[in-house]
């Protein structure tokens, strides 16, 4: 297949990447990086569009995707799909699916989990929203990219999920992170905290697989000093949209409203380029002697 891929940053790359590694034609467009292996380099978003089967955008946030939007859409063919990565607000997945089905291109919102070592190694997973015509489309390079992809809903599904998901992962990193400086405080160690709650019935992703206390539970960005990982910011903005998404249909989520001030507190304090997991030792330095 012919692909356009526009936004070749920590994500971007490597799974641009990876799909020419597979052996499709890949010509690439980013206003900052300007080479990645494997990838033809365009001079604009709308030539590396032209004359492509799909086209995938994986980009900051959605006001961005906007703009990319209206410069590829028209300069699509008939028939191609235009597959977004990024996590972005489901009103802008939903405004670009109109203005693609109105140019007659398929769409698909296709935001990923799994971060930089899953776009490397092409083990994401997608959650995915769109018609089933698109989705068969895009599934062959999500088999690609990654392991997993799951056909949500219409669009806007795919980031509904994303924004579920992440707000159930912000809230328990910081639980698990209060646990721990609870536990600090009652004299029991961190050792036998992970070994009791990972198999019992606190267990959790944040606890099992990616343990905030250095030095305990399979290695994590806590044992390489908090380096990311899951910057604290993107935490910020993933919540930040929960809430907007919670706010626009009046569901209540008072939990997700205080992670993400929690988050704030991090970025605010100068640590939103640390793993969000660097709540610990916030939470421990917090927690009075
Ligand atoms: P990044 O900042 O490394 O990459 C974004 C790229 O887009 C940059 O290289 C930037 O130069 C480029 N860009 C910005 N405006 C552009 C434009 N108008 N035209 C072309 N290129 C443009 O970010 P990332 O970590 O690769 O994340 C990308 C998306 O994936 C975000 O929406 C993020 O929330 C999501 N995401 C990231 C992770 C992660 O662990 N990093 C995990 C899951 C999802």
């Amino acid at each position: 297949m012919k692909i356009g891929f526009i936004g070749l940053g920590n994500m971007g790359a490597p799974m641009a990447k990876n799909l020419a590694a597979a052996g499709h034609d890949v010509t690439g467009f980013d206003t900052v990086v300007s080479s990645v292996e494997g990838v033809a380099m365009a001079g604009s978003a709308a030539e590396a569009a032209t004359g492509a089967d799909a086209v995938i955008t994986m980009l900051p946030n959605g006001a961005i995707l906007r703009a990319v939007a209206s410069d590829v859409i028209p300069a699509m063919q008939a028939g191609a799909t235009l597959i977004d990565c990024s996590t972005v607000d489901v009103d802008s997945a939903r405004a670009v699916a109109g203005d693609a089905a109105a140019a007659g291109l398929g769409f698909v919102d296709a935001p990923v989990s799994g971060g930089i070592g899953g776009a490397s190694a092409g083990t994401l997973t997608f959650m995915a929203g769109g018609t089933a015509e698109a989705f068969a489309a895009a599934q062959p390079l999500f088999d690609i990219m990654g392991q997993k992809a799951v056909h949500c809903g219409d669009a806007g599904a795919g980031q509904a999920a994303k924004i579920c998901n992440n707000m159930i992962l912000g809230a328990t990193m910081i639980v698990t992170c209060e646990a721990f400086a609870l536990a600090d405080k009652l004299g029991l160690s961190r050792e036998k905290m992970f070994d009791v709650v990972s198999t019992s019935s606190g267990y959790s992703w944040s606890m099992n697989a990616y343990c905030p206390a250095p030095g305990i539970g399979p290695q994590s960005p806590a044992d390489n000093d908090y380096q990311p990982g899951f910057a604290a910011d993107l935490m910020v903005k993933d919540l930040g949209l929960a809430q907007d998404a919670a706010a626009s249909v009046d569901a209540a989520t008072p939990i997700g409203a205080q992670a993400l001030e929690l988050y704030r507190q991090m970025a605010e304090a100068g640590d939103g380029g640390r793993d969000f997991s660097y709540m610990l030792p916030r939470l421990a330095a917090m927690s009075r002697d």
